[in-house]
């Protein structure tokens, strides 16, 4: 089915955690990796919009998903350390880019006329 418009998730970063003190919930094993997501609004799968990005911690052995909200502390503190390494694209943005030089751009210019 064709979606018009909506919101699209784009994986951003795989970061594999091999440390001990954060370990799956499930399997009891530190095979967790947490998944950088970035979220984007899109118009005919054009990217309008950012809108932010979350996080997915998922256990490569047993593959539990586990998402930002239900993070333990340990893991939730892991996440926090790679939170500002990982940037969302500008291109997440090209569609707003767009607009103002297609529409903004122009008014303003007929505005000082
Ligand atoms: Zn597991």
């Amino acid at each position: 089915m064709l979606f018009l418009y909506g919101v699209k998730n784009k994986v951003l970063k795989i970061i594999p955690l091999q440390i001990k003190k954060v370990q799956c919930q499930n399997c009891h094993t530190s095979n967790i990796q947490i998944n950088f997501i970035g979220r984007y609004v899109h118009i005919f799968g054009i990217p309008l919009f950012s809108i932010g990005k979350t996080g997915l911690a998922h256990c490569t052995y047993c593959k539990q998903q586990l998402s930002k909200i239900q993070f333990t502390p340990p893991l939730r503190k892991e996440y926090q350390a790679f939170e500002n390494d990982v940037k969302i694209p500008i291109w997440f943005n090209i569609g707003v880019i767009i607009i103002t030089f297609l529409v903004v751009i122009p008014w303003l210019l007929a505005l000082s006329l």
